[in-house]
């Protein structure tokens, strides 16, 4: 039979998949003996069974008794009971955190009995009533689903009856008075009296939790974080600890480091006299963890060797939530924390040189995405700016859009390609959709560790939090800073890095970290100028990516068509290039050239002239680029897509024809339109991507492929000549058989020992082919006889295996086809390793089985996709070449793949 409920000193921290992270990070610190509350974790096995069966399993229900009863014992007080009561929370919980998108029920246990007992034993009536107040209040919304603001508003009301404006001001017959309003809500809004039973009451939070994981918004945010949906939530009953007893009580969140620079040294956020959830909502400003240690030496100090601690057993930034109870310290979560992008790398270097991680171990605390981050644009300090207010810098970045006071608004903006920033009093779950939408988050009230800024650092949004200059208007839809009152709509800009808010539209510049990747260590260190954080996190990336290439096997080159973005990608580090396309040099001025070879039709003599034109035009690009790639692999594939392209539009040509000959405007203009139509009406394909292309068109057109091979021949002969080293190698697109490729073959072959003799010298150019068609990769043993390397065209694949086309799928059904969860992302972003990526997998293998040694690599977008480059990694192929933005991301990537 399978186990349900482990107590926490049962499990451990590598339990997540069954505990949740909470729950097995509960057992660990249980474990090495910390302040734990006893309790017990229910599995994501029960969650599992309670989803597919829309039912808790019915052992679920003994096997709960039997841990309550455990506990039960150990502190010799029952749940619920009348004069001493127990009482617990119930958390939820999953593998992978999801701050604040499911459910977590306090104070369970009270009812109009207990209450009173909890009030005689703790001497503190006021706190009892507020616990139950709590208690209705929590449970009401998320068990029961009443409206939260029937229970908000109830409680703003009495405030302002009674002239107070915090919740500690209300005394404890308000609260009485309160529960009583409380409970009437739930009666009017449920038909049912809240209910009393202690134990029914556990029962029903266990429920909610469990059906809290199918919430929208926890779809949501599940569906960013690529966080699988089959998972379910653990729960966690813990025994209630009491931050809200008084002025010796509170409750706090803290880091082991700040998690938003990356600064060594302890950071907090502090409430006295307050349960949990305060802190987190936001809905109270509070103090750093520093005021603890004026208030209280001893168990600030307690605290802090805990977080060293904790720090040594995970090796790892952790945050934990405590809460203090008269004095006494009790851990109630921790967990590796998240961070940002630039915290990722300055705490993995710090780890580094406190010699609690290797190297290869940092390599796996940061990723190509956080990377990506870093390479964003900044404010550009020079720049002119209205600064509006300065709050806590919560997560890094420079946004700039318009406000947006809501979700819908966000969204609609969104939708209509305008940036904009959500502007909130305080963000609550609810708000995910608008905080997805946004460029950037802005709130009001709350701490580095309130709702909006842990979900923006997560989603590496910027965010700027605890504004308490502005305030938030939502009846008026306006936002008042001192005597300033802006409409949504109004352009602000804001600085996750300084906390800083701005007036209108601020210009950005380059991070000092994409300097530093252009342009070496002392540049980026430079351009970081006395900002010493950011001289850090240069520093930081620098390690981490010296170590990348240190331990990868995957050789790291670009997609580059022009010297331009040749020039960028070496500067990112590109070792070749890996795709130079050749379209380009078929455009522009060279149309008409183009349109000489297709009008000339059977006229060979014109059709060479037009192509023999061509030559030294071609030969001219290729000098630049092999000049730049100097000693560098250089691949160059033939002309790819189908002709037509390069051809006057169809339909244009056709009314122009019209046009002329309805107003008899003969002449050799007219003529040679006439021609050109007949031409292209004649190359005009129902389906272009599976037409005449690639291969296929430079065996249909005799010369087109010759003239591309002589000029590029002929570049590097003459760079030879010259004592450089070029390293051309000539690519095949779109081959499915053998046949073609030796058909193209033989030509290059003879185009080079010509060019050999000509020049007197020796070239030693590879010629090889993509992989782009199924047939390739399920033909790959035989291509190899006739291949010297084979490059995997994944974007080709892609569309071939699963026969859609990536220009028209991605705007139409893709959405539905995510949402319904036939891809959970998009194939042209992340290889589908199960199909595609099976093509791969067979053609390096057939491949190598023909020529061991044959040198393979990939082209498509994917050769910059993090999850992908991992895939290259292991199915042996021996580089991946992607866009020149991207070529720092897969270094890191396939440094990490390696580790
Ligand atoms: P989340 O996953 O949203 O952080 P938690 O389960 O951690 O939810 O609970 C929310 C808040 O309630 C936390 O801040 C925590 O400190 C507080 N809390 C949870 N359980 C207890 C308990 N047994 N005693 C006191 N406070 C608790
Ligand atoms: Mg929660
Ligand atoms: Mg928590």
């Amino acid at each position: 039979m399978t186990k349900f409920v482990y107590n926490f000193h049962e499990g451990d921290k590598d339990m997540k998949d069954l505990l949740g992270g909470k729950g097995a990070n509960l057992a660990e610190m249980t474990k090495m003996g910390l302040p734990v509350p006893p309790g017990f974790t229910i599995t994501t096995d029960a969650c599992r069974e309670y989803l597919n069966k829309g039912l808790v399993p019915p052992e679920l229900e003994t096997e709960v008794t039997q841990a309550l009863r455990d506990v039960e014992d150990t502190l010799g007080r029952q749940l619920g009971d009348a004069e001493d009561p127990l009482l617990v929370s119930v958390r939820s919980g999953a593998k992978f955190s999801m701050p604040g998108m499911m459910e977590t029920v306090l104070n369970i246990g009270l009812n109009d009995s207990s209450v009173n007992g909890l009030a005689k034993v703790s001497g503190d009536e006021r706190f009892a009533w507020d616990s139950y107040r709590r208690l209705i209040q929590m449970f009401g919304k998320t068990v029961l689903d009443v409206d939260g603001d029937l229970f908000a508003d109830a409680l703003e009301d009495l405030k302002k009856e009674r002239g107070v404006t915090a919740d500690v001001d209300l005394t404890a017959d308000d609260l009485k008075g309160l529960v009583e309003t409380f409970k009437k809500i739930v009666q009017d809004a449920t038909g049912d009296p809240f209910p009393q039973d202690p134990r029914k009451q556990m029962d029903m939070g266990i429920e909610a939790v469990f059906r809290s994981w199918n919430t929208e918004r926890a779809h949501i945010y599940r569906r960013r974080e690529r966080i699988p949906h089959d998972l379910g939530t653990a729960v966690n009953i813990c025994t209630m600890v009491f931050g809200n007893m008084g002025e010796t009580s509170g409750t706090g969140v803290c880091f082991t480091r700040d998690p938003s620079s990356g600064d060594s040294g302890v950071y907090g956020d502090y409430l006295m006299n307050a349960q949990g959830e305060d802190v987190v909502a936001g809905i109270r400003n509070t103090l750093p963890l520093s005021a603890l240690k004026d208030t209280n030496r001893p168990v600030y100090d307690e605290l802090r060797a805990i977080m060293r601690k904790l720090e040594t057993h995970y090796k790892d930034l952790c945050d934990i939530e405590f809460t203090i109870e008269r004095g006494k310290l009790w851990m109630l979560q921790t967990r590796v924390g998240k961070r940002t992008a630039g915290a990722a790398f300055r705490v993995a270097s710090q780890l580094i040189d406190e010699k609690l991680i290797t190297p290869d171990e940092a390599l796996e605390r940061v990723t190509g995405a956080q990377l990506t981050q870093l390479m964003f644009p900044q404010f550009d300090d020079s720049a002119s700016r209205t600064l509006l207010t300065r709050a806590m810098a919560a997560s890094p970045g420079a946004a700039v859009g318009q406000i947006a006071f809501d979700n819908a608004a966000a969204i609609r903006m969104a939708h209509e390609g305008t940036p904009c920033i959500l502007v909130r009093r305080e963000t609550n779950p609810e708000d995910l959709p608008g905080m997805v939408a946004a460029e950037g988050v802005l709130t009001a009230r709350g701490g580095k560790t309130s709702h909006a800024a842990v979900v923006a650092r997560g989603m590496g949004k910027t965010c700027v939090c605890g504004a308490e200059e502005l305030d938030v208007d939502l009846k008026n839809r306006t936002l008042r800073v001192g005597d300033r009152v802006f409409g949504e709509g109004h352009v602000i800009s804001i600085d996750g890095t300084t906390g800083e808010v701005f007036d209108g539209k601020v210009e950005v510049v380059d991070s000092p970290v994409t300097t530093y990747l252009s342009h070496g260590l002392e540049a980026g260190l430079k351009a970081a100028g006395d900002d010493e954080d950011m001289a850090d996190l240069v520093r930081s990336v620098d390690r981490l990516l010296t170590h990348a290439d240190e331990v990868r096997r995957l050789e790291v080159r670009t997609n580059a068509d022009t010297p331009e973005d040749t020039e960028r990608a070496l500067g990112y580090g590109a070792q070749g290039i890996g795709l130079c396309r050749t379209e380009h040099m078929f455009l522009g001025e060279r149309r008409a050239l183009i349109e000489r070879v297709i009008l000339a039709e059977d006229d060979l003599a014109e059709r060479a002239e037009a192509m023999e034109a061509l030559v030294p035009l071609q030969k001219g690009d290729f000098l630049q680029m092999l000049e730049l790639m100097d000693g560098k692999p250089m691949t160059v594939r033939l002309i790819d897509p189908p002709l037509h392209e390069f051809l006057p539009d169809l339909t244009e040509l056709e009314v122009k024809v019209a046009v002329a000959e309805a107003l008899h405007k003969d002449g050799p203009e007219l003529a040679k339109d006439k021609r050109m139509l007949t031409a292209v009406r004649k190359m005009h394909e129902a389906n272009p991507m599976l037409g005449l292309r690639g291969v296929r068109l430079g065996l249909y057109l005799p010369g087109l492929f010759a003239l591309q091979i002589r000029a590029l021949v002929e570049a590097a002969a003459e760079l030879k000549a010259k004592g450089k080293d070029p390293r051309p190698e000539v690519m095949v697109p779109l081959v499915g058989s053998i046949r073609e490729l030796q058909l193209v073959r033989d030509e290059a072959l003879e185009i080079i020992k010509e060019t050999e003799e000509k020049y007197g010298t020796e070239l030693n150019i590879p010629i090889g082919c993509m992989v782009e068609l199924p047939r390739a990769a399920l033909t790959a043993e035989d291509l190899a006889l006739e291949a010297d390397f084979f490059s995997f065209g994944t974007n080709d694949l892609t569309q071939t295996t699963w026969g859609f086309s990536r220009d028209d799928v991605e705007g139409a059904f893709f959405g539905l086809y995510t949402e319904e969860g036939v891809f959970g992302v998009s194939p042209f972003e992340t290889i589908d390793t199960h199909g595609v990526g099976r093509l791969v997998k067979l053609g390096v293998k057939k491949g190598r089985s023909a020529k061991p040694d044959m040198k393979m690599g990939i082209c498509g977008e994917h050769g910059g996709d993090p999850d992908s480059v991992h895939f290259f990694h292991k199915v042996g192929l021996n580089y991946v070449s992607c866009s020149p933005f991207r070529v720092p991301v897969a270094r890191l990537e396939a440094g990490r793949a390696a580790v």
